[in-house]
């Protein structure tokens, strides 16, 4: 038998379009598995939180974070069990941070964290915590309990640099300081060291102020 469709008022069609783009807008913000933005959102928020503290003469503070030998979790315990690790270090990570700061997954096990007003010195000691908080979680991998650890490469802006200082730059450098740590021996953490300021605009790389820190702070 024919029924006639149910008529919505305006208010309620209203109602509903503002549902459908909340959703719309958290889908093409959030990364699915770990509720932590993508990796889009992290950059294009990330870009104006540097011009905001450059503006402002503020430090940030970048912390590039990645997985230990994530791919033998998959390998040993399956996928689904990778992706429970990682909805778990996104956590921990998400839980040991400020509001005011932005952290993103970026790629499979990679995370980037801003910090906004935090120097390279404040920047150590909190990846100093996340990675001790990660290393000791004890973590169900189908029936086995293990742990897993991070790596982490900081770059930091201090405040005199001005707003001239491109994200592409900080990430650069954050990478590079990550690369040194797993070449380190991973669960470890590394600075970039301050670029000097001459540096900027002249494409060559800045003296790196190596430092490994591998006990932990807390
Ligand atoms: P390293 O310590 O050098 O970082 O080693 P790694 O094994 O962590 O790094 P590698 O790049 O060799 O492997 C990363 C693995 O992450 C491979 C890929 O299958 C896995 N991966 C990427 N995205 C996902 C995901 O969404 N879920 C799961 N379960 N695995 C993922
Ligand atoms: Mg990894
Ligand atoms: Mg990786």
């Amino acid at each position: 038998p024919f029924t006639m469709p149910a008529l919505i008022t305006p208010a309620q069609a209203a109602d509903e379009i503002h549902d459908l783009s909340c959703r719309l807008r958290e889908l093409a913000y959030h990364d699915e598995l770990t509720g932590l933005l993508n990796r889009r959102a992290v950059m294009e928020r990330a870009q104006s939180l540097l011009a905001l503290c450059g503006r402002q003469g503020s430090p940030v503070s970048l912390l590039m974070i990645d997985i230990d030998h994530f791919k033998r979790v998959n390998d040993r315990h399956g996928h689904a069990a990778g992706d429970q690790v990682l909805c778990l270090v996104g956590e921990t990570l998400r839980d040991n941070l400020r509001d005011s700061d932005l952290l993103g997954r970026i790629g499979g096990e990679e995370f980037l964290a801003v910090l906004p007003d935090t120097s390279e010195e404040g920047a150590l000691i909190l990846a100093e915590c996340l990675r001790s908080r990660v290393s000791r979680q004890v973590v169900g991998l189908g029936g086995d309990e293990d742990t897993v650890t991070i790596s982490l490469g900081i770059a930091s802006i201090s405040g005199r640099s001005g707003s001239g200082v491109p994200l592409s730059d900080s990430l650069r450098r954050a990478d590079e300081a990550l690369y040194r740590a797993k070449r380190e021996g991973r669960n470890c953490t590394i600075c970039a060291g301050t670029p000097l300021p001459q540096e900027h605009g002249q494409g060559r790389p800045g003296e790196v102020l190596l430092q490994r820190a591998g006990h932990p702070v807390l």
